[in-house]
C-alpha cells in the first residue's frame, strides 16, 4: 500500500497554510495534498467580491503557481476525494479505490453552502457560491442577467448583491430575519447597514421568508415569500450559511460536534489526525471553550499550526479569531468573537466619514468578547486585540464607549 508522513486532506486556505511549516520543519517528509475540486488552491474571498466584479483576474486568485508544489515536493492531487478513513490503521481510501497509508493526517475538508430545498428549487438560474467554479459560473450568468435575487442576507449574501448593483443589476436581498447581517451585528447597526446598502441602490425585503422558487420552461422567473408577492428574478443566489464537511471523520468515530472536535494544538480525537479551519471546533485558550469559526484568518493560522504540529512542533492556536468583509465603501473588521455577549457597545455615532467609522465593543461579563470596526484604522485594531486578549474586566465600560480614550492605554 502506498504510504505518505504527512497527508492532507482538502486543498482550501486551512490544507495550503499546513504545507510550509511542514516543509520548513521536514524538507523531505513525503507529503501529499488531496483536494475533490479541479482547481490548485485558491482563495475563495475574492469569488464574492473583486473576482465576481470582474476587478480580479482568475490568475489572481490562486494562492500559489502551479509550479509550486513540484518545487516543493508537494504531491498535489486534485480531484481526488477521499471518502474512508480508518484511525485505527491511519489508512485513508480514496475515490478511485487507492489506499493510502499516512504518519499524520489533517483534515481541512471545510463545508458546503446549505441547501434551500423548497419548490423548484432545480430551476436553472439558481446558483451557490463556494468554489471558483460556482463563481464563474455567477459572473458569467451576470453578464446577461437583469433581475438578480439574494436569498440570505449574510455577508456572502450582501456581498453578491452588492456585485450585482456595481453591475447594473436590480439586486435584491431577501432575508428571513429582521435585519441584515442578524448573526453578526445587533439590531441598530445591521438597519444601519441596511440603510447603507440601500443608499447604494440595492432593495433589501427583511423579514421574508423565501417559500418557492418560479419558474417557466425550466429557468428561473421569481422567488415568492411567506408574506409578500412573487419578486421578479432572472438569477437567483442562495447564501443561508455553511455545513462543515465532518462526513469522513464522524464516520472514523472522531469526537464531531457542529465539527471535529480539536484542542488548542488541533488534534483530533483518534492519534496523528488533525483537523484545521472551517470545518475544526477547536479549544480557545482566549475565551476558554470551543469555537468554530467560519472566515478566512483562522483558516490560514490553523493551516500553519496545524501544518507545524504535524511535523512535531507541539504549538497551540492562541490567536484570536478574525474576519472582515468589504461591501462598496464599507470595511467591516471585527477581532474576536461576536457570538457570546450580554451588552454591546458604541464608540463613537453610527457613520462613515471620510475620517473613519465607528467602533462596537462586544461585552460578557464585563470583558471585551469582541471588537467591530467599521472603517477603522490598523493601529487600532492591535490595540482592540491587546485589549481583548487581556481579558481585562469592566466595571465601569465609560471609556471604551469614549472615542476619545485611548484604547491603547486600557489593556494595561
Ligand atoms: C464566496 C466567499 C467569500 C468569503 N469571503 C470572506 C471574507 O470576506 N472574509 C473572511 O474572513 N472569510 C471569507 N470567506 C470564508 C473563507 O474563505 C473560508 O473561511 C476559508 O476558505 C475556509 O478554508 P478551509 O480550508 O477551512 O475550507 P475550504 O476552503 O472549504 O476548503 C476545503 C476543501 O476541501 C475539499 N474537500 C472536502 N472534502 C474532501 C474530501 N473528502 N476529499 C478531498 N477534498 C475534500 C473541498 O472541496 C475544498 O476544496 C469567504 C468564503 C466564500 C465561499
Amino acid at each position: 500500500m502506498d504510504r505518505a508522513k504527512y497527508v492532507i486532506v482538502g486543498g482550501g486556505l486551512a490544507g495550503f497554510n499546513a504545507v510550509a511549516p511542514i516543509r520548513e520543519r521536514d524538507p523531505d517528509g513525503r507529503l501529499v495534498l488531496l483536494t475533490d475540486e479541479q482547481e490548485r488552491p485558491y482563495d475563495r474571498v475574492p469569488l464574492s467580491k473583486r473576482y465576481l466584479q470582474g476587478a480580479l483576474s482568475r490568475d489572481g486568485v490562486f494562492l500559489r503557481p502551479a509550479e509550486f508544489f513540484e518545487e516543493n515536493q508537494v504531491e498535489l492531487h486534485t480531484r481526488k476525494r477521499a471518502t474512508k478513513l480508518d484511525a485505527k490503521a491511519k489508512v485513508l481510501s480514496l475515490e478511485d479505490g487507492t489506499e493510502l497509508r499516512y504518519d499524520k493526517l489533517l483534515l481541512a475538508t471545510g463545508g458546503w453552502p446549505r441547501r434551500l430545498p423548497l419548490p423548484g428549487a432545480d430551476l436553472q438560474g439558481i446558483h451557490y457560491l463556494r468554489t471558483l467554479e460556482d463563481s464563474d459560473a455567477l459572473k458569467g450568468a451576470m453578464e446577461h442577467a437583469k433581475r438578480l435575487v439574494v436569498v440570505g442576507g449574510g455577508f456572502i449574501g450582501c456581498e453578491v448583491a452588492a456585485a450585482g448593483v456595481l453591475k447594473g443589476l436590480d439586486s435584491t436581498v431577501v432575508e428571513v430575519g429582521p435585519y441584515l447581517l442578524n448573526l453578526a451585528f445587533d439590531e441598530p447597526t445591521g438597519r444601519w447597514v441596511m440603510e447603507y446598502l440601500a443608499a447604494k441602490g440595492m432593495k433589501v425585503r427583511c423579514g421574508e421568508r423565501a417559500t418557492k422558487f418560479h419558474g417557466e420552461g425550466g429557468r428561473i422567473t421569481g422567488v415568492e415569500t411567506a408574506s409578500g408577492p412573487v419578486i421578479p428574478a432572472d438569477l437567483v443566489v442562495v447564501g443561508v450559511g455553511l455545513i462543515p464537511n465532518t462526513a469522513l471523520a464522524k464516520a472514523a468515530g472522531l469526537a464531531v460536534d457542529n465539527g471535529i472536535v480539536v484542542n488548542e494544538r488541533l488534534e483530533a480525537s483518534a492519534p496523528d489526525v488533525y483537523a484545521a479551519g472551517d470545518v475544526a471546533r477547536f479549544y480557545s485558550p482566549v475565551f476558554e471553550r470551543h469555537l468554530r469559526v467560519e472566515h478566512y484568518d483562522v483558516a490560514v493560522r490553523h493551516g500553519k499550526v496545524a501544518g507545524a504540529n504535524m511535523a512535531g512542533a507541539g504549538v497551540a492556536f492562541t490567536e484570536l479569531p478574525y474576519f472582515f468583509s468589504d461591501m462598496f465603501e464599507l470595511r467591516i473588521h471585527v477581532h474576536g468573537t461576536l457570538s457570546d455577549h450580554d451588552r454591546i457597545l458604541l464608540r463613537g455615532e453610527r457613520k462613515v466619514t471620510e475620517q473613519g467609522g465607528f467602533v462596537q465593543f462586544y461585552m460578557k461579563g464585563g470583558q471585551v468578547m469582541a471588537y467591530l470596526g467599521v472603517n477603522r484604522k490598523l493601529k487600532e485594531e492591535r490595540a482592540a486585540q491587546r485589549l481583548i486578549a487581556s481579558r481585562r474586566t469592566f466595571e465601569d465600560t465609560t471609556p471604551l464607549e469614549d472615542p476619545s480614550t485611548d484604547l491603547a492605554a486600557l489593556s494595561g
